[in-house]
């Protein structure tokens, strides 16, 4: 088989290497994606920092609701217990009671508001975990589809390098060194089909006598302009 014939079907291999590397670049940045999932971990994690917070508010709360009743009672003790009969002293231990007690209910208010809010909490946690769950299950069944793609892909490539591997090995090493070259400069594309008298890849005009030594398929002929080697069209 004539030289030029051997090179474009090298070139058609490569062509197709480069398809199939760039199917398995795809899939493999699909399968390093996580977008959903991600957000759905993010939103989980805000909601369970804010219940921490809230908690932590809680016992904060409780500790000082704790404190007061603690103070409280002996003083009451003391109002009710006879020992106490300087009804000043009485009056300014009443309103010491009064003040914590107005003090407690206060917290016992804010307390109130932060169970409240912790249940809703509770219940956009319980949400953003079954949210996250379905992530990972979208994701898991991506993944085998991908996994199950990428696989395919993979078998392509290995058959086409075998391929590869053969048809090079059908080229002289003096033609296969300017292809190797020129792929390498003209972004893997190193073969141009005549179109007419022009070459397909630049649109020159190409003379007659090398469109005649295309033809005959003789040796390799490379277009004067951009430097491709030129197969029949
Ligand atoms: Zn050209």
């Amino acid at each position: 088989m004539s030289v030029v014939f051997e090179i474009a079907s090298l070139q058609e291999i490569d062509d197709q290497l480069a398809t199939l590397q760039a199917g398995i670049a795809s899939i493999q940045d699909r399968l390093a994606r996580s977008e959903q999932l991600d957000n759905a971990r993010r939103q989980l994690q805000h909601v369970e920092e804010r219940i921490a917070q809230h908690e932590r508010t809680q016992r904060r709360l409780d500790g000082e609701i704790a404190d007061l009743t603690a103070r409280i009672e002996p003083e009451e003790k003391r109002l009710f217990s006879g020992s106490v009969t300087s009804s000043k002293e009485l009056m300014s231990i009443q309103q010491e009671v009064d003040s914590l007690k107005k003090k407690r209910s206060q917290l016992e208010d804010e307390l109130l508001e932060i169970m409240d809010r912790l249940e809703k909490l509770e219940s956009r946690r319980t949400a953003a975990q079954e949210a996250v769950q379905e992530a990972e299950q979208a994701r898991e069944a991506a993944h085998r589809e991908l996994r199950t793609e990428l696989r395919r892909y993979e078998d392509s490539l290995a058959a086409a390098r075998e391929r590869r591997a053969e048809q090079a090995s059908q080229v002289q090493p003096r033609p296969l060194q300017i292809y190797e070259d020129l792929r390498k400069r003209k972004g893997g594309a190193a073969v141009a089909r005549l179109q007419g008298q022009a070459c397909g890849a630049c649109r020159v005009a190409i003379p007659d006598a090398l469109r005649k030594q295309v033809l005959l398929r003789d040796a390799v002929a490379q277009c004067p302009n951009c430097e491709k080697i030129l197969a029949p069209g």
